[in-house]
């Protein structure tokens, strides 16, 4: 279990996060909804170690991980997808996914990567900066998958991509979910977001407005009062 209890966080003095507490179970898929500026990458920030909370606490599996690095976090399992692809642009696909291997063979991480998104393993020596938008974010996502992380932090994945890219990266939540990951998923297409959670919180200027099932959510005035959305 990923629980963030009683977080507060923000920058250079000024607060975004406010007694932010919230649960990932095992095998399941929370979705973190809010409008812009709510405070969702920064709360991801904080449970990947990227950014320390001035209060509260990480705990992973009971474990306080409150200021551990994120690499102390990856090797416990927790894998952050940011906001605007995570791979390196200047190395090959191949290399992308080597850089993950270290929990295995770099033939391993290339076939899982391959099971993952087909067209990556066709793409192995090309550079991944000259990659399509939504091959990058496969790789991304493929570099997060090799990893077998019992816990992936998904931060817009879906963001700009077509339509047909899209329904792929949902195909994948869904096949990293049933590979018995728990995801805290961040993302534009509410939606989507819902067919896939079992619960969602939902955040207003730092704050938890709403947690609850999705079937909740949908009975609760929240979509016109904080997702700008009937
Ligand atoms: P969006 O949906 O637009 O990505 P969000 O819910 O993810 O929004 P955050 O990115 O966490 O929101 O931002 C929350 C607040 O923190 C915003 O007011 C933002 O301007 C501020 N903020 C974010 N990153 C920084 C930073 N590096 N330095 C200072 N302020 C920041």
């Amino acid at each position: 279990m990923l629980l963030l209890d009683r977080l507060c966080a923000g920058y250079e003095g000024s607060p975004v996060l406010h007694d932010v507490t919230l649960a990932v179970p095992p095998g399941s898929v929370v979705a973190l909804l809010g409008a812009n500026g709510a405070g969702k990458t920064t709360l991801l920030r904080v449970a990947s170690g990227l950014l320390r909370p001035t209060s509260g606490r990480v705990l992973l599996d009971g474990a306080d991980l409150t200021g551990a690095t994120p690499n102390a976090l990856v090797k416990r399992g927790l894998c952050h997808v940011p906001e605007g692809r995570g791979v390196f642009p200047n190395l090959t696909v191949r290399e992308n996914l080597a850089l993950q291997a270290f929990a295995g063979s770099e033939t391993a991480a290339i076939e899982r990567a391959n099971q993952a998104f087909p067209r990556l393993g066709q793409r192995l020596s090309q550079v991944a900066g000259t990659m399509s938008g939504g091959e990058q974010q496969m790789l991304a996502l493929a570099r997060a998958y090799v990893q077998s992380p019992r816990f992936v932090l998904l931060d817009e994945v879906s963001m700009g991509l077509a339509p047909k890219i899209v329904d792929d990266i949902f195909e994948f939540l869904g096949l990293l979910a049933r590979d018995g990951a728990s995801l805290l998923l961040v993302e534009q297409y509410i939606s989507r977001a819902l067919d896939l959670a079992d619960y969602v919180y939902v955040l207003n200027r730092g704050e938890v407005v709403f947690a609850g099932e999705p079937s909740e959510l949908q009975d609760a005035d929240i979509f016109e009062t904080y997702l700008g959305t009937a």
